[in-house]
């Protein structure tokens, strides 16, 4: 099946209403937002606003059966089993601090939990606090001179106290795929859960945790195709179960009384508060587009201008590439680093070509020191890039190092 990558980028209201050339290649940061998504908002809020769960008129009505409509779009993106898996977070960062802290608070001094060197701080930090507060063990699964998560660290690493391995299922400076199997059979061989942030990876494709044999997955709305302010946090059904509620407030619970309040059950024990409506209807609408996509060629698609930017970089003797040179297993995310050059300064002349891309320690600095730098220029293809962004990076690349050498 061919794949029109400039019909799709038509479909982008901010891409195509530029006016201005824009070489977006900064989409692991923040995807562009499909008028599908756009739309959905749009009507919501002009036909469906009210609060939901607690009112009974009709408009009431209409707005909740809109957010429980978002959740079954989530939970089909997922294959999850049930709509109830899906909580409705603020984000993936929201969702890892939700499980930090409520599978967090199941454990007990001395149990461990294993995180990965390679993790967004965001999967990180959490999984710190949570150590310093509850004196638990916190573990890091070491990498390989390429930024893989060394699989073959498991066994050793993992013992009996294990309660859960929380690692990226792609990594956000590297675009490396984690080896979900290894990590799943290390953890199942000593009863522990498994948790995966999805934030890098659900943008080139539907997950399926089934498939995945995973417990928890986390995801944001704004790096897959739908607005900012909502993620996901999946969570199977008996592993949900077992958890404590998160924050306390409207809408979690069953019965308060001035000496107890008992708590509803999953999604609901974990969504206090009134939630972000509009923003799930606008996820909703990116997930139901994003399933309709014929992601197998829009993978070849990816990986053709992964190779143009690395065949590329490759015959500038001044570029440095990170990550695994093995192109299986692997994002279109590029991070490298211009000899001398500060990233700020190669984006700053990049902008100049209406290039748009990171530079910094994309929140991982743990990885950043692995690789002995600061921070790195980071390149990142979504499915409305298209060759001609590759060659003005290219470009604009030759000119930084003109004008900074
Ligand atoms: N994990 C990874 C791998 C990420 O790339 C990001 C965002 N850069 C996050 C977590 C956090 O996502 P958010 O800021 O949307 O909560």
């Amino acid at each position: 099946m061919s794949f029109d990558a400039a019909a799709l980028r038509a479909e982008f209201p901010l891409l195509a209403s530029a006016t201005m050339p824009l070489h977006y290649l900064d989409s692991a940061a923040t995807s562009q937002i499909h008028h599908a998504a756009l739309d959905a908002m749009v009507r919501h809020e002009t036909t469906a606003r009210a609060n939901v769960m607690r009112g009974t008129y009709r408009l009431a009505e209409a707005a909740t059966e809109a957010y429980e409509t978002a959740r079954t779009q989530a939970a089909r993106f997922l294959n999850a089993a049930a709509p109830d898996e899906i909580v409705f977070t603020a984000g993936a960062t929201a969702a890892l601090n939700l499980v930090a802290y409520a599978f967090g608070g199941t454990l007990r001094p001395g149990d461990e939990v294993v995180i990965s060197l390679a993790e967004h701080h965001s999967n990180f930090v959490p999984w710190q606090m949570l150590r310093d507060r509850a004196g638990i063990c916190l573990k890091f699964l070491p990498l390989t001179a390429e930024g893989r998560i060394d699989s073959a660290a498991l066994p050793a690493l993992v013992t009996s106290r294990c309660r859960l391995i929380a690692v990226t299922h792609c990594s956000n400076v590297t675009g490396a795929v984690s080896d979900v199997a290894a990590i799943v059979a290390a953890a199942r061989a000593v009863g522990a859960r498994v948790l995966l942030d999805g934030a890098q990876q659900v943008q080139h494709g539907p997950a399926d945790v089934q498939a995945l044999g995973i417990d928890f997955y986390a995801f944001s709305g704004h790096k897959c195709y739908g607005p900012n302010g909502i993620g996901v946090l999946w969570g199977r059904a008996d592993a949900l179960d077992c958890l404590p509620p998160f924050q306390g407030g409207g809408g979690m619970v069953g019965e308060v009384t001035p000496e107890a309040t008992s708590f509803a059950m999953p999604p609901y024990r974990f969504e206090a508060g009134t939630p972000p409506i509009a923003q799930a209807v606008g996820l909703g609408a990116a997930l139901d587009w994003m399933v309709t996509l014929p992601w197998p060629a829009i993978h070849v698609h990816e990986q053709a201008l992964l190779q143009r930017l690395l065949a590329g970089l490759a015959t500038r003797p001044q570029v440095r590439v990170l990550g695994p040179a093995d192109l299986t297993a692997r994002q279109p995310i590029v991070a490298f680093n211009l000899a001398g050059l500060h990233p700020h300064d190669v984006c700053q002349v990049l902008d100049r070509h209406g290039v748009a891309l990171r530079g910094g320690h994309h929140c991982a600095q743990p990885l950043m020191r692995h690789f002995g730098v600061d921070g790195t220029n980071r390149a990142s293809i979504a499915p409305y890039n298209t060759t001609s962004d590759i060659d003005a990076l290219l470009a604009g690349l030759d000119d930084a190092i003109e004008v900074l050498a």
